[in-house]
């Protein structure tokens, strides 16, 4: 999974060489008193992720040995994002609290050794005697306790014999420790409560320091792995262990930077005063950062995994910006969904010179999306076109309709305004047009220019639909607490209209509304007689929206620059420069163009490749994806613009697929060699001829002779089936433009 090693692989694989173990262990022991975010994904990955890479086993072990805030609801949240990721836990669930008799006959070794005690000093007391970090801390003369009175006592604890706070069990360790933790620590407490597992057999229950170590070494754990603020906590860990003598191998704790997210809150307590204040709509609202809201939402799972790999492991804590996040949904979404027309703010216009209806073959996907399927979209006298897609006074730059300009309805004809219908108010509730016969897409000789082509959908057929809109849910990028909630996080539109295949066809259940976002059809409210959509992420020129606003209240001198979502401080003058050059004149898309010209490094590196060849759009995604990380997570670049530029261009001419190409590149970080070496010397060429192809895909539709049944019986999604499986068979080698015509002709010809 991960290509580049990090330092716990790097642990791990030092540890399998010499021997130490010969099998990783490792566990995700989450404290199930809330669901779990963003944050456990990244320990999950690691978890399971080193497991799976090492060919060993991940244990999901909760960490319930506090009995008054754990609830069986957030086992079943833990075990389904678990599962949701794609990792498997080895058999089955644990728990701490499946330890506790063990995890005591260990207590009583510990008092037996003279290692432990009961002291009966009280709260307040055992913090006094404590100390400071400049001051050594007093023992209580308890500890002097003889082994027999302390095993006794410990036995009426556990007994129930003694209220809650009467004594504790203490490690007999060092009062005047430099590490704090290591002051003669708490190992068990009495708490008279109901455990959600264990009922009311005990009441007294290990600490955290006490039962980790214990879990981990009772479950053959070889790689304790845990977040950097329990560094302090290792010394105990190792204490434990070390003076119970246990047999090994035993495990080792290793810690690394726990992930923090912008504009969100992360802890379990900030986030359970939420959804209990009904600040959102319980633990998936879509606007939290817990993983049932961003499944809720439509993330994909692929993108919450592709963001851990991206951030990776690190030793420092860190804020990543939510924007790289939303990077990484919107890069799977892109590849994966269909395109369809959704109107959210209807403004009805009839088309005068038209009667009837057709209906318009319209393909799904891009050019560039290497996926195949269609739909029939109807047009007629009546539609609707989105509010602001229409202005009476534009102002300068204003690209689309307008009384004297007219504008191309996507997938059809151009459409010009003759007359503002307003009401009493002078607000516009309907606009009389006319369509030009001779400019339908594709076969226009109208000789008429437009700026740009708008969405609509046609008022008799359209679905009306309601579409929930999320911002983020705080609006400071450091929120402390309920006063930075953003009052205007949700909004709810109730008469959306959508084209009807996305009711009536499903061809999936995330889509790209065209110029709106990634929408996904809500799991929990959606019914057909009420569809509703949850906005996921904005598409890559979100910021439009925000200079949509300056358009509708324009102010003629000043311009207003775009702000892209994510980004906090306003770009410098020469950064301005450099975005607009890259939008304006190479024809970057904002979110790339961004990236790099806020980049000094990355904008150099991109200006130099570009001096090799002119090739800017591929150069800019190379540059901002693969350039970009790689400078991210290593100390120095193994290679140039120059061997970049060689590598695109091999794209570019179609000797590799982007897909080949990011194994090259990978390939180029680490060793250093020239991209055009490692394809030959790897055979990675692309192959684009066809009587290369026929064979694998006679195969292919051979081998599944049931799915061609079905698609030749009208269940067409089955193509991007059959293309995926011809593509996999050739090492993904195979030219995917050239498979799709080929697959389609052999489905047409048989
Ligand atoms: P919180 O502070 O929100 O209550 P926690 O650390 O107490 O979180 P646990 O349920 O005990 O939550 O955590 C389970 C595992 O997930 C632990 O190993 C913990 O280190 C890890 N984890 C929790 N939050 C993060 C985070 N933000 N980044 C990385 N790992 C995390
Ligand atoms: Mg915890």
């Amino acid at each position: 999974m991960s290509e580049s090693k990090d330092f716990l692989r790097t642990i791990v694989e030092e540890d399998l060489q010499s021997g130490k173990y010969h099998e990783i262990i490792t566990r995700f022991p989450p404290e199930p008193n809330g669901f779990p975010h963003i944050g456990h994904a990244k320990s999950i990955c690691i978890n399971f992720g080193i497991a799976r890479d090492y060919k060993g086993h991940c244990n999901l072990r909760m960490d319930d040995t506090n009995p008054t805030t754990e609830d069986m609801k957030y086992v079943e949240a833990l075990k389904d994002a678990v599962t949701w990721l794609g990792f498997e836990w080895a058999n089955h669930v644990r728990f701490a609290s499946d330890y506790f008799p063990k995890i005591y006959d260990y207590a009583v070794q510990l008092v037996k050794m003279g290692k432990a005690y009961v002291d009966s000093l009280n709260e307040e007391e055992i913090r006094e005697y404590r100390g400071t970090i400049k001051e050594a801390g007093r023992r209580s003369k308890f500890a002097q306790r003889s082994i027999e009175e302390n095993l006794d006592l410990l036995e009426r604890m556990r007994k129930g014999e003694f209220k809650d706070g009467e004594h504790v069990l203490r490690a007999k360790i060092d009062m005047s420790a430099a590490n704090m933790k290591m002051r003669d620590p708490l190992l068990y407490r009495i708490r008279h409560a109901h455990h959600f597992r264990t009922g009311d057999e005990w009441c007294i229950y290990p600490m955290y320091d006490f039962a980790h170590c214990l879990s981990d070494y009772i479950e053959g754990v070889t790689h304790s792995i845990c977040t950097l603020e329990f560094e302090n906590n290792r010394e105990i860990y190792d204490w434990v262990l070390d003076e119970l003598e246990l047999k090994l191998p035993r495990p080792y704790q290793y810690e690394f930077a726990r992930l923090g997210i912008n504009y969100t809150v992360m802890s379990k307590r900030k986030l359970l005063e939420l959804v209990n204040g009904s600040y959102v709509n319980g633990w998936d609202d879509p606007r939290l950062p817990t993983i049932a809201g961003y499944k809720r939402r439509g993330y994909t799972p692929e993108s919450i995994l592709n963001f851990c790999d991206q951030i990776g492991i690190a030793k420092a804590n860190s804020m990543v910006d939510v924007a790289q996040l939303e990077f990484c949904i919107r890069d799977d979404l892109n590849q994966k969904v269909p395109r369809v027309m959704c109107v959210l703010d209807p403004l009805k216009v009839t088309i005068e010179n038209y009667d009837g209806v057709e209906e318009i073959d319209a393909s799904y996907y891009p050019h560039d999306v290497p996926k195949e399927g269609s739909r029939k979209l109807p047009f007629s006298r009546e539609i609707y076109i989105e509010r602001d897609d229409f202005m009476e006074n534009p102002p300068a730059g204003y690209y689309r309709l307008t009384p004297e300009q007219s504008v191309r309805l996507k997938h059809t004809y151009i459409l010009t305004c003759k007359e503002i219908i307003k009401d009493s108010h002078g607000n516009i509730v309907e606009l009389k047009a006319e369509y030009h016969p001779n400019s339908k897409s594709g076969e226009d000789t109208s000789g008429i220019k437009t700026k740009s082509a708008i969405h609509w959908v046609s008022a008799k057929h359209a679905k009306k639909v309601e579409v929930r809109l999320y911002e983020r849910l705080y609006s400071s990028d450091a929120p402390d607490g309920l006063e930075d909630l953003n009052p205007d996080s949700l909004h709810v539109i109730t008469n959306a209209f959508v084209e009807p295949a996305v009711i009536t066809e499903k061809p999936d259940v995330r889509f790209q509304f065209e110029r709106q976002g990634y929408f996904y059809a809500d799991p929990v409210d959606y019914t057909d007689a009420k569809p509703v959509f949850n906005k996921i992420v904005g598409l890559k020129d979100s910021w439009a929206k925000k200079v949509e606003a300056t358009e509708s209240a324009p102010k003629p001198e000043t311009k207003k620059l775009p702000i892209v979502e994510g980004e906090v401080a306003p770009m410098s003058e020469a950064e301005q420069a450099l975005f607009e050059k890259y939008t304006m004149v190479l024809g970057l898309n904002n979110e790339i163009a961004n990236i790099l010209a806020r980049d000094t490094q990355l904008s150099a590196f991109y200006e130099e490749a570009l001096s090799y060849i002119h090739s800017p759009i591929s150069l800019a995604n190379s540059v901002a994806n693969e350039v970009a990380r790689e400078l991210k997570s290593a100390s120095a670049l193994n290679f140039g613009a120059k061997e970049i530029a060689e590598l695109v261009t091999m794209i570019d001419e179609g000797t590799i697929s982007t897909k080949i190409a990011k194994q090259v590149f990978e390939e180029m970080a680490k060793s250093g060699d020239h991209p055009k070496a490692i394809v030959e010397a790897k055979g990675l060429t692309q192959i684009s001829d066809p009587a290369k192809l026929k064979p694998m895909i006679e195969e292919i539709i051979a081998k599944n002779s049931e799915s061609v049944a079905k698609y030749k019986a009208g269940n067409t999604n089955l193509f991007g089936f059959f293309v995926g499986q011809v593509l996999k068979k050739s090492g993904g080698k195979a030219n995917p433009t050239v498979v799709n015509e080929l697959v389609a002709e052999k489905l047409k010809n048989g």
